[in-house]
């Protein structure tokens, strides 16, 4: 049993999750110490059938109540979210092994994207396009799309769905949540604090957001289900081919955000120290487990002995332990199968010459059933081998280049398209960088690192990232269905490129 167990209880029960969902097959555990903290009924496919129908009937009637009212909804889980954002982000801490700062991270992120959505609800505008026909007009306006399934992936359990279910709401959608299957109790919680606001709002239709709880069976039968007409999903690459192609295959809608292997370019006239403190937030935080990690480190030879002897004392002395007993910075890993992972890419990066600073397992008293790992650092000969690959732990490689046009191209050469970013002081490298020849990534960023997105932009990536956006900018279009209209408002009936059909 985890330490956390009573705890978490206690948390569940203030947030309003009721006692009947808990109790069943699905065992949550905390990888703080490895031990149980929760146990959650599954949701069975017969079950999950049925709350897909209900918000199919409840999106017919949400879909006529006036946006900015669908924006109150809203606005009133945000306040939710604010009342209980302590109890909330320790959840997250405790459920996915988050440092404090990032469990509440995630709740403030929660926050930001009802109050963006809320402010969209008054501003889902369309457009008045110019006919080439005599009195007529044309517009383009934005409807509600449907149902809109959401698959979440662990690591971040709670505000990837709020960045698809505040934005869905707003646009007159109703939701069904697929969580991951290792965060069952923060979904549960999130979903209870959504219900308390739907309470409040008092007239939304029943079944507006549902939540179904299990394996990748039932993330399989949202993709499948012709009822959902978007799915937004977000987890690895594997899972996003697959759901890509159960949507494509019945002409559904998808949003994909996968994974990523993103890399930073650290230029000669970079800034040091401001540069290492960004790769050790953007390699190491959240033990490596962030889409957005920093996992590849692009150096230009002039700079790399001065940068490596620093980052090689950083990754010596990192505190690793249990982010809610002790000050660390780097938490667990999820389980032994991401340990395992890590341990696996660290073989082959040492077979293909790679020389490892770090790695390895960390004994935590008390948490013997944990999986917590040294951070590694690794000076590789060349961009090859598991460099290619996501590893979703705490591995920073690092490789030397001599001019930008190579670093640019190191940059790129994955088969990942999320984040990157440079650290550089020189205005032509940094426009090089961000032009149309420079980096390929849906996120390029300049001296920081490449994770720790704000709400306020479109988040996603290219190639096998998916090439979906969510969030901020535009992203709500996603979630709505483009209606175009030609209006004649006059006594003739001129047809388009001068055609001519008179009868
Ligand atoms: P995962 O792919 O194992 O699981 C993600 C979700 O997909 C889970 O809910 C799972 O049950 C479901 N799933 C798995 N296979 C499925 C299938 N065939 N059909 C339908 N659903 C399926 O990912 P994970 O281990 O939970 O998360 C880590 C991965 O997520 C990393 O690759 C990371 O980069 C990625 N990620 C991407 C983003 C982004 O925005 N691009 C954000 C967070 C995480």
């Amino acid at each position: 049993m985890s330490r956390y167990v009573s705890e978490t209880k206690t948390i569940l029960e203030r947030l309003g999750v009721p006692a009947g969902a808990l109790g069943g097959q699905l065992v949550a555990r905390s990888p703080l110490d490895g031990g149980p903290i929760g146990a959650v009924k599954p949701t069975t496919p017969e079950a999950a059938d049925a709350i897909i129908g209900k918000a199919a009937e409840a999106f017919a009637l949400w879909r006529k109540v006036p946006a900015p009212r669908r924006g109150e909804l809203v606005r009133l889980f945000g306040e939710q979210l604010r009342a209980n954002k302590d109890d909330l982000g320790r959840l997250v801490s405790i459920e996915v092994g988050k440092v404090p700062s990032e469990g509440l991270g995630e709740v403030q992120e929660m926050i930001d994207i009802c109050d963006f959505a809320l402010g969209l609800s008054r501003q889902l505008y369309g457009l008045v396009i110019a006919s080439e026909r005599p009195d007529h007009r044309m517009i383009e306006q934005w409807h509600p799309a449907g149902v809109v399934g959401i698959i979440s992936a662990f690591n971040f359990p709670v505000a990837v769905w709020a960045w698809n279910a505040a934005l869905a709401l707003a646009c007159g959608d109703a939701i069904v949540w697929k969580p991951s299957e290792k965060a069952p109790l923060t979904a549960l919680a999130c979903q209870a604090l959504l219900m308390r606001a739907i309470a409040q709002f008092g007239d939304a239709p029943e079944g507006l957001s549902g939540l179904i709880i299990g394996e990748r069976d039932l993330g399989e039968l949202l993709a499948e289900d012709h009822r959902v007409a978007v799915v937004s999903a977000t987890g690895s690459t594997r899972m996003g081919r697959a759901v890509g192609e159960a949507v494509a295959r019945r002409f559904g809608r998808s949003i994909l955000e996968l994974g990523g292997n993103n890399a930073s370019i650290v230029a000669p006239s970079a800034d040091l120290d401001l540069a290492l403190r960004a790769i050790a937030f953007a390699a190491m935080g959240t033990a490596g487990q962030r889409c957005t990690t920093l996992r590849r480190l692009v150096v230009h030879e002039s700079v790399y002995d001065a940068l490596l002897h620093r980052l090689r004392t950083v990754y010596g002395a990192v505190a690793v332990g249990d982010p809610l007993a002790g000050e660390t910075l780097v938490g667990p890993l999820i389980d032994r199968s991401a340990f395992e992972g890590m341990e696996r890419a660290l073989d082959t990066a040492r077979a293909a010459g790679g020389t490892v600073t770090g790695g390895g397992r960390v004994a935590v008293e008390g948490a013997e059933a944990a999986f917590y790992a040294r951070p590694a650092l690794v000076e590789m000969p060349g961009q090859t081998g598991p460099m290619l690959e996501e590893t979703f732990a705490p591995i920073l490689y690092v490789v030397r280049y001599r001019d930008i046009e190579e670093a640019i191209a190191l940059q790129n050469g994955v088969p990942q398209g999320l984040s990157s970013s440079i650290f550089a002081t020189d205005m032509r490298e940094i426009e090089q960088f961000l032009s149309a020849a420079g980096s390929d990534c849906g996120i390029a960023n300049v001296n920081m690192g490449p994770s720790g997105a704000e709400i306020g932009g479109a988040f996603g990536g290219e190639k096998e990232t998916g090439g979906g956006r969510e969030s901020g900018s535009d992203a709500w279009k996603g979630y709505m269905r483009r209606q175009t209209s030609a209006i004649n408002y006059g006594r003739t009936l001129p047809l388009a490129q001068g055609v001519k059909f008179d009868i």
